[in-house]
């Protein structure tokens, strides 16, 4: 690909701003040899401003989600674009959220361009566990493993039952959930059916993959080693 489209399409600018870039020299090798709009050099190679390019397409990225920001493309209030490079949202192939965490959910949120991958992590049938941590604001009764584990759980409103899920017993008021699926507000309508609320929800893992180290609102590329861990 000419580099001109390349750049345009990380998000550098329209074409128009990045023909501007590489008319004032900016678009380098990494020796500072000047590049050009129809050069086609690989994507490792470029540095603007000496600094290298943004992740090729065929980028995943983690993120740690804090409480308080939404998923969406275009909601009022914070959204976890904010959380990444400006540049970030104007990409192409566009970075989507691999599912959605509420906004008050806070914990490991995966983003992606590729949409295979996409559909491969949130697939039922890939059956990739999401794990949550939850606090709930009473007691556990004693029969919601039995009932969770059992794969016949109706939520309001669905006409199909939850898969099966798993769950372990922190303490009265405290779980950690492993689901294969993503419904929309499942694990708190799950609490809710055993006459719970949940009062805070955290992912900790999908798949192998933990936010291991992330702060709220910090994020990393993830590489081959990372995704298999998904899986
Ligand atoms: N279940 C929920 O209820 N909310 C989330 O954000 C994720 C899973």
């Amino acid at each position: 690909m000419k580099l001109l489209k390349l750049i345009a399409n990380l998000g550098y600018g329209s074409r128009k701003e990045v023909a501007a870039l590489f008319r004032a020299g900016r678009v380098t090798d990494a020796d500072g040899e000047v590049l050009y709009a129809d050069d086609q050099v690989p994507h490792a190679a470029v540095r603007i401003d000496g600094e290298p390019l943004d992740p090729a397409p065929g980028v995943t990225i983690a993120l740690h989600k804090p409480v308080g920001v939404t998923c969406s493309t275009r909601d009022q209030g914070r959204l976890v674009y904010d959380l990444l490079p400006p540049r970030f949202r104007l990409r192409r192939p566009v970075l989507s959220t691999v599912g959605r965490l509420d906004r008050d959910t806070s914990g490991l949120l995966l983003l992606t361009d590729d949409g295979q991958l996409l559909h491969r992590i949130i697939s039922p049938r890939a059956q990739v566990a999401k794990v949550y941590e939850a606090t709930l604001a009473a007691d556990l009764r004693g029969d919601e493993g039995a009932l969770f584990a059992a794969g016949t759980l109706l939520l309001e409103g669905e006409k199909t039952p939850l898969a099966p899920a798993t769950l372990d017993v922190l303490g009265p008021r405290h779980v950690r959930l492993t689901l294969t699926e993503g419904r929309y507000h499942q694990v708190r309508r799950m609490f809710a059916a055993t006459g719970n609320h949940v009062e805070t929800l955290h992912r900790v893992a999908v798949g192998g993959l933990t936010l291991d180290g992330l702060a709220p609102g910090e994020w990393r590329v993830l590489d081959a080693d990372d995704i298999a861990r998904v899986f």
